[in-house]
């Protein structure tokens, strides 16, 4: 039995400036063939349990091709069409298949493709015909689609919010397509989109709401004949008409029973809809609390800045308030070239003066200008054995700078963006993260398995930007309507 894997994986913020260009791509890797073994073998994402899968039943794992990249905005049409049409030139060639397994997100956003997912999936679908099984696994944040579940055989979902089972899902991906493909089980479909959006600091699966709900999941799944419940928590910040929750069960064969479990999933998120709500500390109000704490390191979750959420890693909005409100002991990243340039050009154990951040765009606060002395240069590359969130293992900040101010901050200047979801990166550079009175953490949910370890206490703080929870910053134009809470009136079923 022969499987190819191969995968587009993006998240798209739709309100992000940044598209998602083909250079962008090619920056973070387009892995071809072994490329993709080798980078994703050891690793903890949905590939790796592909991979996993191969080795375990028995068959044939063939990676043809995986493109992905960090969030940021739109797909250019020219880097959808090159990368989706080498996809299925890889598929055509190395054909015929037994099976498909595909690595989306869910959550991709291509220019002339609002449901880009749905478009690769029909795309594959179109390929291979009618009768070869097809699996997708994808992201928590999916937002998913009807044209999703009708061009795949089997679609699943992670089932933790910080993401620590995309391998683990991938391998139940695959082995239900490795039965598909034997005939032992005939799967059957439901998708259910309750009209809700769940505020994505309301998205941790290890608490309330969402912990409860992921019960009544592995409860559907465990039904006389189901294959897979899921629940994609989807991603408020891609506006396009599938925007919302999604409820997916899979049945052996019999699609009432699969509809059947997906309504009662679907109508326990709807009871909860109240507890998917928003509610966040002020900037001022998290490092007053930060400041009094008994105890550090309080880490403090910049929303707006959440990078793996499409937002710039440049925010100051946290900074410039510590830098106001005299918080000392105080350790963030920000990503600025430039900066880092300036570090470089003084060197090691020189002091200069600069505006540090905020130079993506105008909506995450303005540089700010600090005195500081150049601790450390280094590459910016490092690895994590560790669970992190989507499994990855390497990281790359691009050249970085460690600058020590007169404020009492230490910031890391990076080349490149990147959100802190490894601890790593911190311990890399000879820093020691739990020394610190408050450190700051440009995410919700993701640099949890990084920082829940050594956290005196965790605050999410609203931060303006492109991945605010304030929900009502945004101009929605394509999402569906009702969508509680935007629209308070709207019913289910
Ligand atoms: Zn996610």
């Amino acid at each position: 039995m022969r499987l190819a894997a191969l995968g587009l994986s993006h998240e798209t913020n739709t309100f992000s400036r940044v598209p998602a260009d083909y250079a962008q791509f090619e920056a973070s890797g387009i892995l071809r063939g072994e490329e993709v073994a080798q980078r994703h073998g050891t690793a903890q994402s949905t590939m790796a349990g592909y991979l996993e899968a191969g080795e375990r039943l028995g068959v044939e794992v063939v990676p043809l091709l995986f493109a992905s990249t960090g969030p940021c905005g739109t797909i250019t049409r020219d880097a959808f069409e090159r990368i989706v049409g080498e996809m299925l030139e890889r598929l055509g060639q190395a054909g015929p298949w037994d099976g498909v397994l595909l690595a989306q997100h869910g959550a991709a956003v291509a220019d002339g493709f609002p449901d880009a997912d749905g478009e690769v999936a029909a795309r594959v679908r179109r390929a291979v015909g009618p009768d070869v099984p097809v699996g997708m696994s994808l992201d928590m944040h999916g937002n998913l689609s009807e044209r999703m579940v009708a061009n795949t055989t089997v679609t699943n979902v992670y089932l933790t919010n910080p993401h620590l089972d995309a391998r683990a899902r991938g391998l139940d991906c695959a082995g239900l397509i490795v039965r598909a493909v034997r005939q032992e089980i005939r799967p059957v479909q439901a998708l259910e989109t309750p009209p809700v959006v769940i505020n994505i600091v309301k998205q941790f699966t290890g608490e309330e709401p969402m912990k409860g709900l992921m019960t009544d999941a592995m409860a559907a799944a465990a039904r006389p004949g189901m294959l897979s419940a899921s629940v994609a928590e989807g991603y408020p910040y891609a506006d396009v008409a599938e925007m919302g929750m999604a409820c997916l069960a899979v049945h052996d064969g019999d699609a009432a029973q699969a509809r059947a479990a997906a309504r009662w999933l679907a109508g326990r998120a709807w009871e909860r809809r109240d507890a998917f709500v928003g509610d966040v500390l002020s900037v001022e109000e998290a490092l007053q609390r930060a400041a009094a704490a008994p105890r550090g390191p309080v880490v403090l979750m910049d929303v707006g800045d959440n990078v793996g959420g499409g937002s710039p890693a440049d925010s100051t909005f946290l900074l410039a308030a510590a830098q106001a409100m005299e918080v000392r002991r105080y350790l963030q990243t920000l990503y600025d070239p430039a900066a880092v340039q300036a570090c470089v050009a003084a060197g090691v154990g020189e002091t200069l003066s600069l505006a540090v951040g905020a130079k993506t765009d105008d909506m995450h606060g303005r540089p700010v200008s600090v005195t500081g002395r150049v601790r450390l240069l280094a590459d910016g590359k490092f690895e994590d054995p560790r669970p992190t969130h989507g499994g990855q293992r390497f990281f790359n900040a691009g050249t970085s700078a460690v600058l020590e101010t007169t404020d009492g901050h230490t910031l890391v200047l990076t080349s490149r963006r990147l959100g802190n979801t490894s601890i790593e990166q911190m311990y890399s550079l000879g820093i020691w993260p739990e020394r610190y009175g408050v450190v700051v953490a440009k995410g919700v949910v993701s640099p949890r398995p990084a920082y829940e370890p050594i956290a005196a206490e965790i605050i999410l703080v609203n931060t303006p930007g492109v991945t605010t929870a304030d929900l009502g910053f945004f101009t929605y134009r394509h999402r569906r309507r009702p969508l509680y809470p935007f629209e308070p009136e709207a019913t289910y079923p």
